[in-house]
């Protein structure tokens, strides 16, 4: 920890391997942050990562840590906490889509979103959330969706489980205040990642014709977003959503 006075600067980022998780890793860690992250299977490019940023002389430690296994986020808050120090951001980012229609979702398509993007978030914010509250000191943001604020066709599985988290936020941020605590979730809409290059371009027409700014969002938009709630600047700011979408919703 840096002062006498300062909240420490080391920051969790669930699925950090990729995408935007990546794009929010890259970004704390310019600005000053300790940062460790979590994947599920992007060995690779996670150490990987990991090892650039340390090189640029950055504390960053990569966490293999699949976010819908409860023990194993409780002992990663142990871990993590060992190595980076008290952790005074969490950032719930991992997720997943299988996306369908209703008539043709198998219920393992329902199951592995619900328990990847809502139940994984309850897994880290419930590790973590109790130390940051004995510390009186803690920022929660949540990645969530306009998908969750709106409903997207294709996406009962995706929207409830963002949806779910949108909820999640608002509560935990009512339940936390008194305890210093600030919870917010940012709502992207479609970004450039792995996750919406198998979109086809009938589709990405169709979504782009929906977007005022006309054009997709890049991962360091957001990251941009996350980074400003997580600082002492948004301190009067919590249980919100705040979408990131070019105008979408
Ligand atoms: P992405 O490129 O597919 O990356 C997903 C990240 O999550 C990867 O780091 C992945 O790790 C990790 N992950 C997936 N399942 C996991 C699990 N079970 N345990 C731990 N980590 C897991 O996705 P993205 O587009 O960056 O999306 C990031 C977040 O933004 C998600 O919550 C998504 O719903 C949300 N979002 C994205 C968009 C968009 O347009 N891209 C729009 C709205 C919201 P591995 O690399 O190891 O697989």
């Amino acid at each position: 920890m840096k002062g006498n006075a300062q909240p420490s600067r080391a920051a969790l980022v669930t699925g950090g391997s990729r995408g935007i998780g990546r794009a929010i890793v890259e970004s704390l860690s310019q600005s000053g942050w300790s940062v460790g992250f979590t994947y599920a299977g992007s060995h690779q490019a996670a150490q990987q990562l990991s090892q650039e940023l340390e090189a640029q002389g950055s504390p960053c430690k990569a966490y293999r840590a699949d976010a819908r296994d409860f023990q194993r986020a409780q002992e990663l808050a142990e871990e993590c906490e060992a190595e980076l120090g008290p952790i005074s951001l969490l950032v719930n980012n991992a997720g997943i889509k299988r996306d369908k229609p209703l008539f043709s979702m198998a219920l393992e398509d329902w199951q592995a979103v619900i328990d990847t993007n809502l139940s994984g978030t309850f897994n880290y914010a419930r590790s973590f959330v109790p130390r940051m509250m004995k510390r009186r000191c803690g920022t929660i943001v949540n990645i969530v969706s306009v998908s969750g604020i709106a409903g997207l066709p294709g996406q009962t599985n995706y929207s409830a489980s963002k949806a779910g988290v949108i909820g999640f936020t608002k509560a935990l941020a009512k339940e936390t205040a008194r305890f210093g605590l600030r919870v917010n979730a940012v709502a992207p809409g479609l970004i450039e990642t792995d996750m919406t290059a198998d979109l086809s371009e009938k589709a990405l027409k169709r979504i782009l014709a929906q977007i005022p700014a006309g054009k997709l969002g890049k991962p360091a938009d957001v990251a941009r977003l996350v980074e400003f709630l997580a600082e002492p600047s948004s301190s009067y700011l919590t249980g919100q959503v705040i979408p990131v979408d070019g105008g979408m919703i």
